[in-house]
């Protein structure tokens, strides 16, 4: 490792934290709570407040969602920077953070890539007349654009994955006086087991969502969608949930990574090209039990950040490289909001594919809202009892059931 040498107070190891999401937050708390005076913890991050992402649809309707300072959040232990790194040495050990202060570098010993993702780019002609809720910026520019709309204004989201699903009812839940429609590649509550898809369905027609599925988009323009074999479907306002695509930082940087620009780790979660580096939550793409990457998650970044914590912990207290097993985490379930009054909570396998049972009442409901609201309080858990996110394991992970209400 080339910026292995620390040159941090009486031999500390120097970890820069990149970016302050669920996953960059948990890394910190959890390393300065653990590594006994031995690290120092420095947080980068755009913005001087948490954006709990699972909520920007909620944003963009409109609604009030916490936004709790990052500096309360990371406590004492943690040093924080306001600011993005717009230049990352990996080789060298050295970041440019550019801030309301200006331009600094931060030196480091090792580097915990944290930076998250955003919706990919629109990748069919027409990009720049679509709207998105993958990061805070874009939700921000959707919510007045959304209020704007005259009533009987044609509205489409685009994407039927869990983003797409979540985005649409709350958008038809919010305005009832526009017309609604979701229009996706693939089969509309395919993934879900069949009962459960059925209640998406039903969930959907009952907030007047017009579903069409098995379609693809190939243009959007200003104010319609042209689809593949040349329908058209009127929109005066579309919203891309296509997928999620890593910044360019990663890429930009040097470091490698997969197509999505998430950088390719080991079970460590260190960087295949630069072990100096480790990435985590979304901006990682570690391989899973199935041979993919992890899906883009919190299911997936608190667990991936601990784990980050625990190898730096290990290697600054000189325990070896066997002292934190390869990364390994098992999915249990999905919960999946449809409006405020819907939910479906659908169990899956270890790889993450829906399987058995699914709650879809106000149990399901009930779930998501503490979804929403608990995770980003598990970080302040974490900082108070540093060890307390643990996770399921890919072989350990009981099957089974639960009261079934779909399936
Ligand atoms: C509407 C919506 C609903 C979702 N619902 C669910 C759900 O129900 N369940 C689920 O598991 N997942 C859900 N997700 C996905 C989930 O939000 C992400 O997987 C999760 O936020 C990833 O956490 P992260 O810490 O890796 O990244 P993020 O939460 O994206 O945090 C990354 C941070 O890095 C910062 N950053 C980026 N670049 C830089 C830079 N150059 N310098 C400094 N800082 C930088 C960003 O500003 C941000 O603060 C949802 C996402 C959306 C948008």
């Amino acid at each position: 490792m080339s910026a292995s040498q620390s040159t941090a107070p009486q031999g500390r190891m120097r970890v820069l934290v990149i970016g302050a999401g669920f996953a960059g937050t948990t890394a910190a708390v959890r390393l300065a709570g653990r590594s006994r005076g031995r690290v120092d913890v420095t947080v980068v991050n755009p913005r001087p407040t948490f954006v709990n992402r699972l909520r920007l649809h909620h944003v963009a309707v409109g609604q009030r969602v916490a936004a709790p300072g990052l500096r309360d959040m990371l406590g004492a232990g943690v040093t924080f920077v306001e600011g993005a790194v717009t230049e990352l040495d990996p080789d060298a050990g050295r970041a440019v953070v550019s801030g309301p202060d200006g331009r600094r570098d931060v030196p480091f010993d090792r580097v915990v890539l944290a930076t998250g993702s955003i919706t990919e780019p629109v990748p069919v002609p027409g990009g720049e007349h679509a709207h998105a809720v993958g990061d805070l910026a874009s939700a921000h520019r959707l919510r007045p654009a959304f209020a704007a709309l005259r009533e009987g204004a044609e509205v489409a989201v685009v994407g039927g994955g869990f983003t797409g699903l979540e985005t649409v009812a709350e958008l038809a839940e919010t305005r009832p006086d526009v017309r609604v429609r979701l229009v996706t590649a693939g089969e509309v509550g395919g993934w879900f087991s069949p009962r459960a898809g059925e209640h998406v369905l039903d969930s959907l027609a009952q907030l007047g969502v017009q579903t069409i599925g098995r379609t693809r988009v190939r243009a959007v323009e200003a104010d319609r969608l042209l689809l593949d074999g040349g329908d058209e479907v009127p929109s005066e306002l579309t919203v891309w949930c296509g997928g999620f695509a890593a910044p360019p930082l990663a890429r930009e940087s040097g470091i490698a990574v997969d197509d999505r620009g998430a950088v390719l780790t080991d079970g460590a979660l260190r960087s295949v090209s630069h072990p100096a580096v480790l990435a985590v939550g979304d901006a990682g793409h570690v391989p899973g039990p199935g041979g993919d990457r992890y899906s883009m998650s919190c299911q997936a970044a608190l667990p991936s950040a601990a784990q980050a914590a625990d190898v730096l912990r290990a290697e600054a207290l000189g325990l070896g490289p066997d002292g934190v097993a390869a990364f390994d985490l098992g999915f249990v379930a999905r919960c999946v909001s449809l409006g405020s009054r819907r939910a479906v909570l659908q169990r899956t396998d270890r790889n993450d594919v829906a399987r058995g049972w699914a709650w879809t009442g106000r149990a399901a409901v009930a779930a998501k809202w503490v979804q929403t609201r608990g995770v980003p309080s598990s970080i302040g858990v974490e900082r108070r009892l540093p060890g307390a996110i643990r996770w399921p394991h890919s072989e350990r992970v009981a099957l089974r059931g639960a009261p079934s209400t779909a399936g």
